[in-house]
């Protein structure tokens, strides 16, 4: 598939690109080709694609891997998805919105150019709700930096810290706009993120975790001490706080964005011992 041709296609089937589902298809063959030898599929991949567009990618998937289930929110895209792919069987086209839905396959990875207005949302749900272990994922590269960021850094932030919970992340490589009908604004980045298996929070910290992270992100240019007692997500008590740092021993005028990912984790389950001992519903 090239340019002239996911023209023809979208005008032959009146389809107007949707720019608030993030619709620029990607038709650079020589990505695609990129795409496939990065996410090292194999014949024993069960693959979990989100937003297939017109299918120039899922094309290629299909010819590699064992099986793919290809996820679009749009019925125009999913009518065009069930004429060009109808002579391979091993697809499984999915009509739905990925957020709204509860996928009971197993997965081996997810390869997916993500619709960049709700990247961050599907990510999110992919670690907490199927927790694939691979993931190469196309999405803006301004939100590549900002995943792959480090403490202290300009980028670094909640969704650096959120998805670090879960996964170790890594740029591959970048795209730039030319490869995509229609352009997009931006440059995009190719990135793999590798489940995090030691990852040891119970539920309850997890949810602890997202308020501390959100608190502190809120809150980025205050005390971490000042943070965890003010903000609207969490308010600890000043004293209880002072005893968790002088355990813990961090340093009381520290910013909570010097933190890394270990830190925050280190400070939750402290966090949650001490409400549990002075019995402190949050
Ligand atoms: N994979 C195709 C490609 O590379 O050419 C299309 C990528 S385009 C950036 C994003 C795709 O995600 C669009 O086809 C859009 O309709 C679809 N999409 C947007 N939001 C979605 C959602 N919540 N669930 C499933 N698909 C969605």
């Amino acid at each position: 598939m090239n340019k002239s041709d996911i023209i023809e296609i979208t005008k032959a089937n009146n389809i107007y690109p949707n720019k608030s589902l993030g619709q620029s298809f990607l038709f650079n063959p020589s990505i695609i080709d990129k795409i496939i030898i990065a996410s090292e599929i194999s014949k024993d991949d069960k693959i979990l694609e989100i937003g297939p567009g017109l299918g120039a990618l899922t094309k290629e998937l299909l010819s590699a891997a064992g099986s793919v289930t290809a996820v679009e929110i749009d019925s125009g895209l999913v009518r065009i998805l069930r004429q060009e792919l109808g002579e391979y069987d091993n697809i499984r086209i999915v009509h739905a919105d990925f957020l709204k839905i509860d996928l009971q396959d197993q997965f081996t990875k997810v390869v997916s150019n993500l619709p960049y207005s709700s990247a961050s949302e599907i990510l999110f749900c992919i670690a907490e709700k199927y927790k694939i272990k691979e993931l190469y994922i196309m999405l803006q590269k301004e939100m590549a930096e900002r995943i792959v960021s480090t403490p202290g850094s300009k980028s670094y932030g909640a969704l650096t810290v959120t998805l670090g919970l879960y996964y170790d992340p890594r740029i591959l490589f970048n795209i730039d706009s030319k490869s995509f009908y229609p352009e997009p604004d931006v440059i995009s980045s190719f990135i793999k993120l590798i489940y995090n298996e030691d990852n040891d929070l119970s539920k309850e910290e997890v949810v602890l975790f997202h308020k501390v992270v959100r608190s502190v992100f809120w809150g980025r240019r205050k005390r971490l001490l000042k943070v965890l007692s003010v903000s609207p997500h969490l308010k600890l008590p000043l004293n209880l706080l002072n005893e968790i740092f002088y355990k813990i021993n961090i340093d009381k005028n520290i910013r909570g964005e010097n933190l890394d990912v270990q830190d925050f984790k280190y400070l939750v389950k402290n966090i949650n011992i001490a409400i549990k001992e002075e019995c402190i519903t949050l």
